[in-house]
């Protein structure tokens, strides 16, 4: 179990990142919730967490998109033995068209925040000789599509930044891999049917299944609870010799 773990899950307030935070919680994990909001909803959802689970949990605010403030956050939480860089956002359009600061929000977000919480948190690993950071890229990070140039190049990005991590802290107690999943209905997914039916002429239905899940063999999305769980494996004492790799979950897209 992960009990008298700190986890600090980025982005963790829905989807993935909320996924990933509840099956480490279920491990026995304590939680550090983030992301940019700060409301009232953010805090009761930590909460809940604590109360569901008899952990620890707490929400720190934290701008994903502002360098200071990624690098910040470890400190704000006191450290943390797991670190899982979740947050990320999508824009679709074509390259010569994609918005210069629609490209600058997704690398920082998707790429950059990842290095300065990573920065921030393995001095405290190294000093336990425990750690585990886990990057959440995506099928995207393994093979591309058109109109998302910023997404592919930051998922991409991070699985390099995740095997760049890993030789550097090998022997240490300390494991970074990189998972990346393929289609998960979830608030970033559902954000994009409109602009893939303005992009590809669709209905909602044709672009979930002529576009989304046509890249997945398994013809059915992940779900929230598949990539956490595949997050707590990765936190196992099972995954000590696992570190510098990629895990799909993403129903056979990457086999294609
Ligand atoms: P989501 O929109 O539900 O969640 C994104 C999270 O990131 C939210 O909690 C949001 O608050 C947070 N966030 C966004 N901008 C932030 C910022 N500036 N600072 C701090 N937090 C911020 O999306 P999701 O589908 O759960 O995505 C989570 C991660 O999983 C992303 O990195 C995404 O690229 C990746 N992913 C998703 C899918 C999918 O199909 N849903 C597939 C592969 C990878």
């Amino acid at each position: 179990g992960l009990q008298g773990k700190t986890a600090l899950v980025t982005g963790s307030t829905s989807g993935i990142g909320l996924g990933i935070a509840r099956e480490l919680a279920r491990a026995g994990a304590d939680l550090v919730l983030n992301s940019f909001t700060d409301s009232a909803e953010d805090h009761a959802l930590a909460d809940q967490l604590a109360a569901e689970f008899g952990i620890r949990t707490r929400y720190i605010r934290a701008d994903m998109s502002k360098a200071e403030e990624a690098r910040a956050l470890v400190g704000l939480a006191g450290g943390c033995d797991i670190l899982v860089n979740n947050a990320g956002i999508q824009y679709v359009a074509p390259i010569d068209e994609f918005p210069t600061e629609r490209w600058d929000s997704i690398i920082a977000i998707n790429l950059t925040s990842a290095f300065h919480t990573t920065a921030a948190a393995l001095p405290g690993m190294r000093a336990k000789g425990w750690g585990r950071v886990v990057n959440i890229s995506s099928a995207h990070g393994l093979t591309a599509s058109p109109f998302k140039s910023a997404y592919v190049a930051a998922k991409h990005g991070i699985i390099g930044l995740s095997k760049t991590t890993a030789l550097e802290v090998a022997g240490q107690g300390i494991t970074c891999n990189a998972i990346c999943p393929g289609y998960v209905l979830t608030p970033i997914v559902e954000k994009q049917i409109p602009d893939q039916m303005k992009v590809h002429d669709m209905s909602r239905e044709e672009v979930i299944r002529k576009v989304m899940l046509a890249r997945q063999p398994s013809g059915d999305f992940a779900t929230v609870e598949q990539v956490g769980g595949t997050a707590a494996f990765l936190c196992s004492a099972a995954a000590d010799q696992i570190t510098g790799t990629v895990i799909s979950v993403d129903g056979g897209w990457t086999a294609l």
